[in-house]
């Protein structure tokens, strides 16, 4: 496979130079030293023959490169025999090696010392969480991890080996970076990955074992760096968790229902509760010392769970600063853009059409010859349903649906007359979206957020 790129890349490389030379009025004919140089193997003979073999590029990556290697550990089963074994990138390398980097050390360097304006996020440093944050307030130069769960599934997902090969990948982001990176691939390390039924039959407490061993061991003694030939210590602790939200109520240990009693990791709603109060103030909100309690009430009876809405002990609570009450970030994703902006628009669209202000069919008209920007051409909303009125929902995925959502008032707007109770809360919806979407905000802006919900 590499040898393969290499000739590919060799093939175009060459066509490539010899195109641009004589674009620019140079023939290589002209030139026998640099045609030589072009059509010559030796060097890509040379750098193929360090890869020609799958051993050899792994020996080369390790050496060459810093490749950390997976480690597989074993499940067993109850009764002992080896059952399944899953990879664990070990953490503490990956970071030590990835902190070594001069530009990485840089980068951290430069975010550390970069003047905040108080008056905005921007940044999860910004938030009350992190300032009083035990570990962070001790430790303000230590890493903030950033973890991500996802499954997903590498077969075809209807097809007959559905769940069989699902799998599930635990990644984690160095949130000391500017903002800009965050998202980048090559800053976004695999820590775990495992079957997921293996995490079913086994638990994530066990999954999970080695992993949160070098977090304990990150919090507690930290690692030792080498910068500039110069040994330096350095401590990281798990800011967040990120995931959807049946695995962000699996990972916190809380109930994984949410169409019957506490359906909230945040608060102590209630599923009826939730469609009768809009405001924060009316909810009590989930605390690390009720949660605490909370606990012990199920260990001594375990009707309880259902009243507290817990299953047990998470399996991060191992972590001596991880609050399952606060560290498990609610699943935009879902919640927004498959949730409630597909309602909104919904409602909205079919309010308007039964009112006369504008017709499905319109719409679609309009946004047939919308010309889209750049930015969103690879998310062009999709038609809307003729049967939007009766069952049917609004389609695509859930980028075309925040995009269908933020161009609403360029294909509907001039229709809509004013004080439409409808569009009214459409603009109160969006602000709130834009808020909670938004790269930066100002600090006020997230109590008018609170006043709308
Ligand atoms: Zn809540």
């Amino acid at each position: 496979m590499t040898n393969f790129l290499f000739c590919y890349f060799k093939e175009n490389y060459d066509v490539f130079i010899t195109y641009h030379l004589k674009e620019n009025g140079f023939s290589i004919l002209e030139c026998p030293e640099l045609r030589e140089v072009i059509h010559s193997n030796v060097f890509f003979e040379r750098a193929s023959a360090a890869v020609k073999s799958p051993y050899m590029l792994k020996e080369h990556c390790k050496s060459k490169l810093n490749l950390v290697e997976p480690v597989h550990h074993v499940l067993r089963s109850e009764s002992g025999p080896q059952m399944a074994t899953y990879s664990y990138v070990p953490i503490t390398e990956v970071l030590a090696r990835y902190c070594s980097h001069e530009d990485i050390v840089d980068e951290i360097q430069a975010n550390r010392h970069m003047e905040r304006d108080r008056d905005y996020l921007s940044n999860f440093s910004d938030g009350t969480y992190f300032m009083e944050h035990p570990f962070f307030k001790v430790n303000p130069n230590a890493l903030c991890l950033h973890f991500y769960e996802d499954e997903f599934e590498v077969t075809n997902p209807i097809g007959s080996k559905q769940m069989k090969h699902k799998l599930c990948a635990f990644y984690y982001t160095v949130g000391n970076l500017d903002n800009k990176h965050q998202s980048k691939l090559k800053h976004v390390h695999l820590a775990l990955l495992v079957r997921q039924t293996f995490v079913k039959h086994c638990g994530l407490q066990t999954v999970l074992k080695p992993m949160l061993g070098d977090l304990k061991k990150l919090e507690r003694d930290g690692i030792t760096i080498i910068i500039n030939g110069i040994e330096q210590p350095l401590h990281a602790a798990v800011a967040t968790f990120s995931a959807v939200n049946l695995s962000a109520h699996m990972l916190g240990g809380f109930t994984m229902s949410f169409n019957s009693h506490r359906v909230c990791r945040f608060c102590m709603a209630t599923y009826t509760e939730m469609k009768e109060k809009f405001n924060e103030d009316d909810f009590v909100l989930r605390s690390p010392e009720a949660h605490e309690y909370h606990l012990k009430s199920c260990t001594e009876n375990p009707e309880h769970k259902v009243t507290y809405g817990v299953t047990g002990p998470s399996p991060l609570s191992e972590l001596n600063y991880f609050d399952v009450t606060k560290a498990l970030p609610h699943d935009i994703m879902h919640d927004l853009l498959e949730g409630v902006i597909p309602l909104v628009l919904k409602l909205v669209v079919c309010q308007a059409h039964k009112e006369k202000h504008i017709t499905i069919q319109e719409i679609n008209e309009e946004l047939q010859h919308l010309a889209i920007g750049q930015n969103d051409k690879k998310n062009r909303p999709v038609q809307l349903s003729e049967r939007l009125m009766q069952s049917s929902g609004i389609s695509g995925s859930a980028a075309q649906k925040w995009c269908l959502f933020r161009l609403l008032p360029f294909l509907m707007a001039h229709r809509v007359p004013p004080s439409c109770s409808y569009w009214d809360v459409f603009l109160i919806c969006r602000d709130i979206v834009d808020i909670v979407t938004s790269l930066k905000i100002k600090r006020e802006f997230v109590f008018f957020e609170l006043a709308c919900l």
